[in-house]
């Protein structure tokens, strides 16, 4: 099975790097990426880890973007030595440190009252992500699971107003992305809510800035979707490719490694990491 997306404790996800790709492969999963969010700080253990199983696995990274709520674009085969990419990373590493303190006032204001000591009590140490949030939300007793804090808190019209931080334009992003060797693909187009017609309109205008792939397969594509993004790939000439979207149970109880939700994913189409290690290596003689 192939899995290209893939998160990890480097940013919100439950295990460390290592633990989540032997978890993969005793998943059954034969090719993976970590693509945690805005950072390559785990690429080295897990491609140590990936060698060691006898895995096939990209470098990856998911990168927030402006324009619709939850515009991601991952990228594959991304150098994480890239001094370009180290400092893009940092940047908004500290815009989330900064969100932090602004999401604390908006939580308290909505009255939830938490603080940074209570988010770090519930996750490692770890604060710079909503899911954190989230999890501390339920810990204390503000919602009932975390879709529930996200659908109450984080997701809100005023969230994305007031608290949400800086983010790059779609074209910064694939620029960073390429410029550190990589392929941008377009993270879980369903998540965008967009009609056909607009989306295929934003695909195509991603495309004249770089875009070269879009993630037709996911945990959260009906059939119907998965065929029309792969339609999409067709039309524009982008690569498709397959990720579940892993973060553990605590986070996305549903989603399982390579299978997706009750087992909608298992994709084996070698197409997809033949054709993405073909694209890196042009990226690569490229950059
Ligand atoms: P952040 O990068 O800190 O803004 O948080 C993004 C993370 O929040 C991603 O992993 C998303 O999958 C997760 N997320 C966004 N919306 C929801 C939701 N409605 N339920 C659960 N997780 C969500
Ligand atoms: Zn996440
Ligand atoms: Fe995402
Ligand atoms: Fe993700």
């Amino acid at each position: 099975m192939i899995d290209l997306h893939i998160h990890t404790t480097c940013s919100d996800g439950q295990f460390s790097p290592e633990e989540t790709i032997r978890m993969a492969h005793q998943a059954g999963v034969t090719a993976a990426a970590v693509t945690d969010h805005d950072t390559v700080s785990g690429i080295v253990a897990a491609s140590a880890a990936a060698v060691a199983c006898g895995m096939t696995f990209f470098p990856g990274i998911e990168i927030s973007v402006q324009g619709g709520k939850e515009l991601h674009i991952l990228g594959y085969g991304v150098h994480p030595d890239s001094d370009v990419l180290h400092q893009f990373c940092a940047k908004h590493a500290a815009d989330r440190t900064e969100r932090c303190g602004k999401m604390l006032a908006y939580l308290q204001k909505k009255g939830a009252a938490i603080t940074l000591e209570d988010v770090r009590r519930c996750n490692q140490g770890k604060t710079s992500g909503r899911p954190h949030f989230a999890r501390t939300l339920v810990e204390l007793g503000y919602a009932s699971s975390v879709q529930d804090a996200f659908e109450k808190y984080l997701t809100t019209p005023e969230f994305y107003a007031r608290v949400e931080r800086p983010k790059p334009t779609p074209e910064e992003g694939i620029r960073v992305i390429r410029s550190a060797g990589g392929v941008a693909v377009l993270a879980h187009p369903h998540q965008l809510k967009l009609e056909n017609d607009a989306l295929d309109a934003l695909v195509a205008k991603l495309k004249v800035v770089g875009l070269q792939g879009i993630e037709a397969y996911y945990s959260r594509h009906t059939p119907e979707q998965t065929q029309f993004y792969l339609h999409l790939a067709e039309k524009y000439d982008l690569l498709y490719t397959c990720g579940s979207d892993f973060h553990g149970p605590v986070i996305k109880p549903e989603i399982h490694l390579g299978t997706g939700i009750d087992k909608n994913l298992c994709v084996t189409d070698a197409a997809i990491t033949a054709r993405l290690q073909a694209a890196i290596a042009a990226a690569s003689r490229r950059s």
